[in-house]
């Protein structure tokens, strides 16, 4: 299926042009296609919306579908030594170094920051154990690059909440809020920084 607004491939069944925003089935309204300020990527709205509609697919077409929440690392001292200038120059750094760490076809959105900043990577056609392996490629992509942005930020580290959908089970999953409650889940258990938590390791 092709976009009719921007021309780019949509997924069968897309209610939405993961591309463009634009609605698929009425063209008069307005495309849903909104990116943070901040970090120029996707807004919450979006990705909750994306990850609804990747849900709903993978469940009518038994396809696998994982999300992940990403959590960056000792953010409360970040806060306070940067100031919210720097900070943002350095989410909009970490935002580009995520894209950059994942495949084409997925899709990253930045969530909030109103305590530690969080992005969401959303992962068609991957399974649980796919979900980790890129969780984990993301977090050494992060761990090993030096951003300019941050000051004695140079280096930072994120954690992971992993989600995948069960094709088992009836009814509305809700993959972000899954994904970032194994992420607390795992935090609370004290683990250190540059974790990968997911239902199977937790
Ligand atoms: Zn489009």
């Amino acid at each position: 299926m092709i976009c009719w607004s921007c021309e780019a491939q949509v997924p069968e069944g897309a209610q939405y042009c993961p591309t463009c925003g634009h609605s698929q089935s009425n063209r008069n309204t307005s495309p849903i296609f909104v990116v943070d300020a901040t970090t120029e990527l996707f807004n919450a709205v979006f990705v909750k919306a994306i990850v609804g509609q990747e849900a709903n697919r993978a469940i009518r077409y038994k396809r696998p579908l994982s999300v992940l929440v990403v959590e960056v690392d000792h953010a409360e001292h970040m806060h306070h030594d940067l100031g919210v200038s720097l900070l943002n120059g350095l989410l909009r750094e970490l935002a580009q170094a995520l894209v950059q760490a994942v495949r084409d076809t997925d899709t990253v959105g930045f969530l909030d920051s109103d305590g530690p900043p969080h992005f969401a990577i959303v992962l068609p056609e991957t399974d649980a154990q796919g979900a980790v392996l890129a969780a984990d490629k993301t977090r050494r992509s992060i761990a090993s690059h030096d951003f300019e942005a941050g000051g004695q930020w140079q280096r930072l580290t994120v954690s992971v909440g992993a989600a995948t959908v069960n094709l088992e089970k009836m009814g509305v999953q809700d993959l972000l809020q899954e994904a970032y409650l194994t992420l607390q889940q795992g935090r609370a258990d004290g683990a250190g920084p540059n974790r990968t938590y997911n239902p199977l390791h937790v």
